[in-house]
């Protein structure tokens, strides 16, 4: 889907990027540009710059790149299309209907046939539960206490003990074998001649996304058996990493915090229980993505876990990735040994409510799961203890924060207030300069994986001298309208290069200046408009125009080189080899004149 160059201008010209990242970010004014503390990334000293002349954002310590749409992509967890929608929003422009190219209609009717099958096999499910084949499933689920209302509401179903009827379902309905594939429901079998379901004789539960869509499942085993649990696997519309069980209805809540649960049943007891502000994780690790998610709907998050080590390790875990993502953590430990659906059970969901209203911040319950690793009546453990708590409580930016913190710790160990103090102080001021010099190393690291992105372009230099000759070529017109008589645009062999070296060629035939911002716009995917992004924050001073010739003559040189090893890396007969070698020795005696 996309919009004309005229309407993405109109948007971007009536939303400064500097105005638009101020409303995230507290931005400084420093020479020519603005700096504040990155929010895709966790950090006490700013390496987050925007310039207002380029319209372009660069984080010197993770990399980050992009314009006023990319931002608003990455920090609203937003695609291209709704990115600008947001902003066109914000101008009060009118935005007319968007366009899809040829290849994204395809993709959305794909998707669009995706939801549809889901569909289908959620209603296939839920009425084979409510059959005689459902009946002993059915029996569990009551048994668990799930009432009638949270069972409709949940969409919760069965998946037949027989290998094919979800797929004979399925085929009546009129889904091709190719998208029942790509459903991921249905598997082709071993000897690859014929097809039958992923999910059988499981409780199964729709998984839903934000929008309340069903874009995969979860199913649970009734008898005993492994996997417990088994979900759909990923697919054009299911991504893992991106969805959480819940985030539909959590989202209608519109409360300031969200609760974290591990599983869909406790998750569907803590929502039955009357709160309905709580997700669960889909079996995967806890991802930025996942945070971010979590960012757009609730300022603070509610981890509640298993009170046994599991449960403890997996909150552990966590926390920094929620902390990173810029929320504020809490954590709620179901007492003696319970999980939450047992405990609710047990005690109703005043209780439970009450657990709620005391979940501890992260930092009490890190230092507690320290403490009982230590024998505090031992005074070498002791001392141990009392370092290891103040190395946590010197992440907290905070001073506030890790005064109270000291008190506390001071408290538990008998050690004096000040002395934690002090070691906390010590040991931040420590972590503030490594983080200086950390960040520095990122920053080189980042370039480099940036640079990594594209394989064919990745012999040493050619990916360099791509970057600069394009910046070049956008800032000197002179330059551009002698190179492109000399180079075209698919030697660059890097589909992000070679489209913005047309672009910039246009540009200049059109007689007018190549817009970072705009060239940025090429792209509706965050990882090619970080590479676009990263051409314009070069900041290549040349003294005169003799030293840019120069390099742009071996610039020249080292692209076309590149181009013709790739080509001979491909050629299929002798002539063709021969062909490239002459080429080579035309370039070795090449030089390029204004
Ligand atoms: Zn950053």
């Amino acid at each position: 889907m996309y919009y004309s160059p005229e309407v993405l201008e109109e948007v971007m010209l009536r939303n400064d990027i500097i105005g638009v990242i101020g409303e995230y970010v507290p931005l400084k004014k420093k020479g020519s540009s603005y700096f504040g503390l990155c929010p895709f990334h966790n950090e006490n000293t700013p390496s987050f710059s925007v310039n207002a002349d380029k319209q372009l954002y660069y984080c010197f310590g993770c990399g980050a790149a992009g314009n006023v749409i990319s931002f608003i992509m990455q920090i609203e967890n937003y695609n291209f299309v709704e990115a600008v929608e947001k902003l066109a929003d914000r101008a009060g422009i009118q935005l007319p209907k968007a366009e899809f190219s040829p290849e994204d209609a395809k993709k959305e009717k794909l998707k669009e046939r995706l939801f549809e099958l889901h569909n289908a096999a959620g209603r296939f499910f839920y009425k084979t539960l409510h059959s005689l084949q459902g009946r002993e499933a059915l029996e569990y689920i009551n048994k668990r206490m799930i009432s009638q209302s949270i069972q409709t509401k949940f969409g919760i179903g069965f998946s037949p003990n027989s290998r094919d009827e979800l797929f004979k379902h399925l085929s009546q309905k009129g889904f091709s074998v190719d998208e029942m594939l790509k459903s991921g429901l249905i598997i082709e079998n071993k000897y690859k001649n014929g097809y039958h379901d992923r999910f059988y004789n499981r409780i199964m539960f729709p998984i839903f996304d934000v929008r309340g869509r069903c874009i995969a499942f979860g199913g649970r085993i009734i008898q005993k058996g492994e996997p417990k649990y088994l979900n759909s696997p990923e697919t054009i519309i299911f991504n893992k990493k991106r969805n959480l069980y819940g985030i539909n209805f959590a989202k209608a809540e519109r409360k300031k915090e969200i609760i974290i649960v591990e599983g869909y049943m406790d998750m569907i007891t803590i929502y039955q229980a009357g709160f309905k502000n709580v997700v669960a994780s889909l079996g995967t690790a806890f991802s930025k993505e996942h945070a971010m998610l979590l960012k757009k709907y609730a300022s603070d998050v509610i981890l509640v876990f298993d009170s046994d080590e599991a449960g403890e390790k997996a909150a552990l875990r966590a926390i920094p990735i929620l902390v990173d993502g810029g929320l504020k953590v809490k954590v709620l430990q179901v007492p003696n040994g319970k999980d939450p659906d047992e405990y609710i059970k047990q005690n109703g969901s005043k209780e439970f409510g009450k657990l709620v209203l005391n979940a501890v911040g992260y930092m009490d319950f890190k230092i507690n799961c320290a403490k009982k690793l230590y024998n505090l009546n031992d005074m070498e453990r002791k001392m141990d203890f009392t370092k290891e708590a103040a190395n946590m409580i010197s992440e907290l930016s905070s001073p506030v924060e890790r005064e109270l913190y000291a008190q506390k710790v001071s408290e538990q160990t008998g050690v004096s207030q000040k002395a934690v103090e002090e070691e906390v102080l010590n040991i931040y001021k420590k972590q503030n300069m490594d983080f200086k010099k950390e960040s520095e190393k990122k920053r080189i690291r980042n370039y480099s994986q940036v640079n990594n992105i594209e394989k064919l372009s990745n012999t040493k230099g050619a990916f360099e001298a791509q970057k600069e000759l394009i910046y070049l070529c956008a800032s000197k017109s002179e330059i551009c309208t002698r190179v492109m008589e000399i180079l075209k645009p698919e030697e660059l062999r890097n589909d992000v290069f070679s489209q913005i070296l047309s672009y910039v060629y246009n540009c200049v035939i059109e007689g007018k200046r190549p817009e970072p911002s705009e060239a940025v716009n090429i792209f509706t995917e965050p990882d090619k408009q970080k590479i676009a992004a990263n051409i314009f924050v070069l900041n290549t001073k040349f003294e005169d125009m003799g030293s840019i010739v120069k390099a742009v003559n071996e610039e020249i040189k080292i692209i076309k080189k590149a181009n013709i090893d790739y080509i001979t890396s491909n050629a299929s007969t002798i002539e063709e080899v021969q062909e490239a070698l002459n080429l080579k020795k035309q370039i070795e005696n090449f030089e390029f004149k204004l």
